[in-house]
């Protein structure tokens, strides 16, 4: 099974992707980890993305289909992928239709997670990381069991993103209503959009989600 989860920036889209990829044979495609993870590598592409992805503007469709490309090369996606954060453009979308068409393969849902603005600045605002293993906590809403260690995977060390301030983050919605949020209809007209209440709490999602996607 191949979907996308669409939603703004701090929706939970990697939070859901997580808990799939434990429950499911699926791969997390994240176009913003793997951006990150050229950014720190000091790749051209990550020289490229850098003041782009500060600026909380989007990494142009050029740059963001040929990393997406590459990955669908690789055999681990063969069970199914969940993409995160891609497509984020009209021209992401068709790219990948072309994409997963010449692959014999197809999209089977699109899942909108719909959150108010209000509350994804202090989504982002609270959000940090496991160095470690990648987990995804917050301050408030998803603490670590014990403070200061992964649940996951017992890491000690985490980590926040540069552009997850609320300046940043106001670019980066304005992004999502101009350039992302236009995909709606278009997998609505493709008969492949669902739309979900993001404002749940996380358990409550991953709930809908499930029947979302077999349903
Ligand atoms: P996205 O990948 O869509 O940008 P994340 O999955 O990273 O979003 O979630 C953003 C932040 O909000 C994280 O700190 C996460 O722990 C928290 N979070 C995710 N889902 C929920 C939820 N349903 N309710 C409250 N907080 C959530
Ligand atoms: P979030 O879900 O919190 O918005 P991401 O990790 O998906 O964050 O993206 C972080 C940044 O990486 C974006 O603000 C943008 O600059 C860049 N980026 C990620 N995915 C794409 C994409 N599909 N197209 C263009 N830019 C992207
Ligand atoms: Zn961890």
């Amino acid at each position: 099974m191949n979907i996308i989860l669409l939603g703004p920036p701090g929706a939970g889209k990697g939070t859901q992707a997580k808990i799939l990829e434990r429950e499911r044979k699926m791969v997390q495609l994240s176009t913003g980890d793997m951006l990150r993870a050229a950014v720190a590598s000091g790749s051209e592409i990550g020289k490229k993305a850098k003041a782009v992805m500060d600026a909380g503007q989007l990494v142009s469709d050029e740059i963001v289909i040929g990393v997406v490309a590459d990955r669908m090369d690789q055999p681990d996606v063969a069970g199914g992928v969940i993409f995160d954060g891609f497509p984020r453009t009209t021209a992401q979308a068709q790219a990948l239709d072309k994409l997963l068409n010449e692959k014999g393969k197809s999209l089977d849902a699109v899942v909108e997670m719909r959150v108010d603005d209000e509350a994804l600045v202090d989504r982002v605002s609270g959000r940090f990381t496991c160095a470690k293993c990648g987990e995804g906590f917050h301050d408030r809403h998803k603490r670590p069991k014990e403070d200061g260690v992964c649940d996951i995977c017992g890491g000690l060390e985490f980590k926040r993103r540069q552009d997850d301030n609320a300046d940043t983050v106001r670019s980066r919605l304005t992004a999502y209503h101009e350039q992302t949020a236009p995909l709606i209809a278009h997998y609505s007209a493709q008969g492949k959009l669902r739309t979900i209440d993001g404002m749940a709490d996380i358990h409550e999602v991953t709930r809908q989600l499930a029947a979302a996607l077999d349903g």
